[in-house]
């Protein structure tokens, strides 16, 4: 299987030429056709692996460009990770023309305000701060249809999950939700029959 099976647009396409990937790695071929299909997942997988790209592909593919209002979430347990996810967003989706916005804490707020009134696609962001947007109301989750978490047993061991379900609360409910996790402890298991719909298991 190469990328160019999947059916991506040739915008697409063309970005992970750029980027030299040419096969897809082991997570990539089991999470991209079932994200295509717009079906919830939970994935245990390590990092390295390259389970960015697994989510930033479909992402990328099934947004819309002509939507101004953000459609993705990613959630991520650190500040690096957040701004990793967002560049490599932003190169997968760079001929789309895609606009990803990074979001964390001990940054000047106003900023990120200012970023949230212009055309977003998606957003990425550390749940304190995610939410921080949501209270102040700079961040309009109405248009949600995408919902990664990210790296989920490290926002537990962060103690993050009560604020995840709070934003999870605040999100249509018409959507696609996708959970990687190296781990899965019983806390994230529940966390995932609370908020999916008969999600598909993939295991790396
Ligand atoms: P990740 O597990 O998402 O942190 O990715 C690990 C590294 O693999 C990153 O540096 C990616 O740029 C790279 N990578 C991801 N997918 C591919 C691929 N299909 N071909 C080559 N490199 C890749």
């Amino acid at each position: 299987v190469q990328f160019s099976d999947y059916g991506l647009n040739e915008e697409i396409i063309r970005a992970l030429e750029v980027l030299k990937y040419v096969d897809p790695t082991e997570v990539q071929r089991k999470v991209i056709p079932v994200a295509l299909n717009a079906q919830d997942l939970i994935v245990k997988s390590q990092t390295g692996s390259g389970k960015t790209a697994a989510f930033a592909i479909p992402l990328c593919e099934l947004v819309d460009w002509n939507e101004n209002k953000p459609q993705a979430l990613v959630l991520t347990p650190t500040r690096e990770l957040a701004q990793q996810v967002r560049e490599d967003i932003t190169n997968i989706g760079r001929f789309k023309r895609i606009k990803a916005v990074a979001l964390f804490g001990k940054q000047p707020f106003a900023p990120q305000k200012i970023e949230l009134t212009q055309k977003t696609h998606v957003v990425v962001g550390t749940p304190g701060r995610v939410f921080d947007h949501i209270d102040r109301g700079t961040l309009n989750l109405s248009r949600i249809k995408y919902l990664v978490i990210d790296e989920a047993d490290e926002m537990l061991s962060m103690g993050f999950i009560e604020q995840i379900e709070k934003i999870i609360k605040q999100l249509p409910k018409e959507r696609v939700t996708m959970l990687f996790s190296a781990t899965l402890p019983e806390v994230i298991k529940n966390l995932c029959r609370k908020y999916m719909t008969e999600p598909v298991d993939i295991e790396i």
